[in-house]
């Protein structure tokens, strides 16, 4: 199977042409297809494995098909992660796939100044990659407004609960709209994750790579 058979179009297959991605993972083959289909889906997959195009690429795609003017500090797509390595990773992958598709993205996580991160938020975002505890900041702050996201995405959702974010995931859950695209990655399944995953996916496809 080929990207362009997923479903996958024009300047996504450029990109992907030019990072030398021939073939789709194991979990991008499974992913793609209905996460094009705007299905939320349960994902069980380590980091390695081709995770964050399996989610990215279709987000990018779905961004661009259907563009919206972006209101200030609002935010279309929420890309949750544990750890500030993992977030900046995630949106340098965001930023080298979606080169050519004029979707704003951004990454905030703590440890460094507010200032930058709320010049960015202030524009809008078609993507924002954070931290739970530095985007419950900016929220605190109103420096960003989850009132309009319209997917939400959860990466490496043990390790989020392992480090204590659970409230956090709650108060984000809580402002952003009950109807939204939902997507949950970890790489286990523990008792908590089924609870988590029951509790935000409306009949989710469930993933194991
Ligand atoms: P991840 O599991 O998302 O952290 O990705 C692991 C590594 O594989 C990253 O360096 C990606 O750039 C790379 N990668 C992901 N998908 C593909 C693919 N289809 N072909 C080649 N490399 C890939």
């Amino acid at each position: 199977t080929s990207f362009q058979e997923l479903g996958l179009k024009a300047p996504l297959l450029r990109q992907l042409e030019k990072l030398q991605y021939q073939t789709p993972t194991p979990i991008q083959q499974a992913c793609i297809p209905i996460l094009l289909q705007k299905k939320d889906i349960m994902g069980l997959a380590q980091t390695g494995t081709g995770k964050t195009a399996a989610f990215a690429l279709p987000l990018l795609q779905l961004l661009a098909e259907d563009r919206q003017q972006l209101r200030p500090h609002c935010v279309r797509a929420l890309i949750l992660s544990p750890t500030r390595e993992l977030a900046a990773q995630i949106h340098d992958n965001i930023v080298a796939y979606g080169k050519g598709l004029d979707i704003r993205s951004a990454v905030v996580f703590g440890g460094v100044g507010y200032t930058p991160q709320e010049k960015l938020l202030a524009r809008g975002l078609d993507i924002l990659v954070a931290t739970p505890g530095r985007l419950i900041d900016h929220l605190n702050r109103k420096m960003v407004n989850l009132n309009h996201v319209e997917t939400f995405i959860l990466d490496e959702a043990d390790r989020m609960l392992d480090m204590g974010f659970a409230p956090d995931i709650r108060k984000i859950t809580a402002v952003i709209p009950a109807r939204r695209h939902t997507q949950l990655f970890s790489a286990t399944m523990p008792d908590n994750i089924r609870k988590l995953a029951q509790s935000m996916l409306h009949q989710p496809e469930t993933v194991v790579i």
